[in-house]
């Protein structure tokens, strides 16, 4: 898109959400260097403060530089607020920013790098509102520069050196970079040629066929997501992988010294469990309630047992065993602590292995060895007509699979 079109695109969107009563800031992200990113916010009104709608931690207290020292950005009560030290009104502030891999709770990383140099960017941690968040804010306007000869891939288009967009809800992936772009049947593809060949072997030998395989079950995406695998090199210590699913796009990155596979059975979970993602449609974005998670991780998890029990039967025995061990390190925590607890004090692994075990024990219960799909579609039709997601249409789901005794007992374990 050219600069004048994008500013005439602004404009008018930004004539449109006045008449709303909202002022938007306009967010302009810039590639500087390799190492160096800036985001700068301009308000056409000038504020008292900015404040950033999603904050896990602190971590943008100690990671993003403020360019003019007479602004501070404060960490207060959960929330990132940016002012000026003398309280003066202002339209325009700056943050210089390091484009690598950081791991913030629940939530996904702001850069995740490729290793020739490319970049996935995550919009929604840039998502900020003039003065205060009201929480009913969902439109976010987006400038992104980069170099003039570097690829951006935003919502399956390709575009060069600049791009703009308005964006919502949970944000988008934006890719940065000249890694090829490759078309599939059912998906399209950006993945690091520095990732390691067997999971990248993996990944394209058996992700097509957990598509399909749930294209069956419950019907094919409307679109073609876009895929993005990639590796990034770190020698601080830390190592991990991270995945997630936005609308349209499935990502998956590892970080760390080496890339090391101690388990193909447990690589294959992990590309089960994002694929199944991509079925469970947007209704999982609904909720920021963490303390709900369990359902759409633990039915993620689900999928993933059935998904390897159909495709790959040798997978038998490593599958029971981690059913097993979901089981009982759910019964153990829950024994302890109520699973809204559990959430608060960040402890994610709990709400997987929980969630899959409520599932396991409605399809054990009720003898439906279709249970995984059945109920996920029966619960987006009550999520539906409820309008919310909760633990009540949850209930209300399992209900018609489990006798009255069952039911009680399913009732007692969420709602400890
Ligand atoms: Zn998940």
């Amino acid at each position: 898109m050219t600069r004048l079109f994008s500013d005439l695109v602004f404009l008018l969107a930004l004539i449109s959400s006045h008449a709303y009563g909202q002022n938007v800031l306009i967010t302009e992200l810039a590639k500087v260097t390799d190492k160096e990113w800036r985001v700068t916010y301009k308000s056409l009104t000038p504020v008292n403060s900015i404040t950033f709608a999603i904050t896990r931690d602190d971590s943008r207290s100690k990671r993003w530089l403020i360019s003019d020292s007479q602004f501070e950005l404060i960490h207060l009560s959960g929330r990132d607020i940016v002012t000026r030290k003398d309280n003066q009104l202002f339209s325009e502030v700056s943050f210089t920013l390091t484009p690598s891999y950081i791991h913030l709770p629940k939530y996904y990383s702001p850069f995740a790098r490729f290793s020739d140099g490319g970049i996935l960017v995550h919009s929604a941690r840039f998502f900020a509102c003039p003065n205060l968040c009201t929480g009913f804010e969902n439109a976010w306007y987006f400038e992104l520069t980069v170099n003039p000869d570097e690829r951006i891939v935003l919502n399956g288009q390709q575009h060069q050196g600049q791009v703009c967009w308005w964006d919502k809800n949970d944000g988008t992936k934006i890719y940065v970079g000249n890694n090829a772009i490759t078309e599939h049947p059912s998906f399209y593809s950006v993945i690091d040629q520095g990732l390691d060949e067997k999971l990248q072997g993996l990944l394209l030998k058996f992700f097509p066929k957990m598509m399909a395989h749930l294209s069956q079950k419950f019907s094919p995406l409307a679109t073609k997501p876009m895929l993005f695998a990639s590796f990034e090199r770190i020698d601080d210590g830390r190592k991990g992988r991270q995945g997630g699913v936005l609308p349209n796009q499935v990502f998956m990155h590892w970080y760390g010294k080496e890339q090391r596979i101690k388990n193909r059975y447990e690589v294959l979970w992990f590309y089960a469990h994002e694929a199944a993602h991509l079925y469970q449609g947007e209704h999982k974005q609904f909720s920021g309630d963490q303390s709900l998670a369990w359902i759409h991780e633990g039915h993620a998890d689900m999928l993933a047992y059935e998904l390897l029990a159909t495709l790959l039967p040798e997978t038998s025995s490593y599958l029971n065993k981690r059913r097993i061990q979901a089981q009982q390190r759910c019964q153990a925590a829950i024994s302890m602590d109520p699973l809204a607890t559990l959430a608060e004090q960040g402890r994610y692994d709990v709400l997987y292995d929980c969630g899959f075990s409520f599932y396991w024990f409605i399809k054990q219960k009720s003898g439906n060895d279709q249970l995984a799909y059945v109920f996920w579609s029966n619960f987006v039709s009550n999520l539906q007509s409820a309008n919310k997601l909760d633990i009540d249409v949850f209930l209300l789901t399992a209900k018609p699979f489990l006798n009255e005794r069952d039911y009680l007992a399913l009732t007692e374990k969420v709602a400890n």
